[in-house]
């Protein structure tokens, strides 16, 4: 099956995922790690996935420790856990802990990563008021305030380079950020879009979402998608391709062309959605 067949198969699916603001709740499955744990897997020399099916978590290997992207939540934890074990990693090791944003299913874990192996958790400020809050699905172990990530603010770590990139809508200080990886020694630009959900209401939030979108489509260098929910970049299925690729074939995440359509996609989604909300305020 071809790239793009994956693709438009996966998308459906993956807007079931993303856009549905009942879906976390409805579905037990999801809190079960028996259902959810997935082997871990390394995708890029840097780059690990250590996520659950349904929501991503990821390892960026440096020369002086380890970052996280995102941690899970409730018993889901251990299988970012035990799979940076299983990699050969130490969990001891991690240093940051980069949280896209502020929903259960992204900062679940983050407590626990400050309380046993010592990371720093990083989150922009917008987002640290919100664990001040009422949970908006629902309740996890509040981090303690560490580092704030600002708007083209950077994080370094040994000889690798993040640099942040502010994207509300989804929340309202959704975290992406841009990083490079290697694929046999070459480097690729990625960005890992912290919040891509339209499971939010009004205008103006609506308005910050088209904003984001616009703000990444502005770039035009990245050439890898790593998404924080598996299904919005396809992680499991490239995976497969990854597995059997051969000597001289591309690697199957660089994929800008993908990329580029998804957030076009996003942003009609987006623009559908905005003249919704205004048509709801008449
Ligand atoms: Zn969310």
């Amino acid at each position: 099956m071809s790239r793009l067949r994956i693709q438009g198969l996966l998308l459906s699916l993956s807007l079931a995922f993303c856009l549905n603001p009942a879906f976390a709740q409805e579905l037990s499955e999801n809190d079960d790690p028996s259902i959810q744990r997935v082997a871990p897997f390394q995708v890029f020399d840097n780059l690990y996935y250590v996520g659950a099916k349904w929501v991503a978590a990821w390892v960026l290997e440096t020369d002086q420790g380890l970052i996280l992207f995102d941690t899970l939540y409730g018993d889901l934890t251990d299988i970012a856990i035990d799979g940076i074990r299983e990699l050969g990693m130490d969990p001891n090791d991690i240093r940051y802990v980069v949280v896209t944003h502020a929903h259960y299913d992204h900062i679940g874990g983050a407590k626990r990563m400050q309380d046993e192996f010592g990371a720093v958790v990083l989150m922009t400020e917008e987002d640290w008021a919100m664990v001040e809050e009422d949970p908006i699905y629902r309740e996890y172990p509040k981090p303690r305030r560490h580092l704030v990530a600002t708007n083209n603010g950077t994080l370094n770590l040994g000889r690798t380079g993040l640099r942040f990139v502010k994207t509300p809508g989804h929340t309202p200080g959704v975290l992406s950020t841009r990083f490079t990886v290697y694929d046999k020694g070459f480097p690729f630009q990625a960005i890992m879009f912290g919040g891509v959900g339209l499971n939010f209401e009004g205008v103006e939030r609506t308005e910050m979402y088209i904003d984001s979108v616009k703000r990444l489509q502005r770039m035009g260098d990245i050439e890898v998608n790593i998404p924080n929910h598996a299904d919005s970049g396809d992680v499991f299925a490239r995976y497969e391709m990854l597995k059997t690729r051969k000597d001289g074939d591309p690697h199957p995440f660089v994929d800008p062309e993908t990329y580029t359509a998804w957030l076009d996609q996003l942003l009609i989604n987006a623009e559908a959605k905005l003249l919704q909300e205004q048509a709801a305020l008449n």
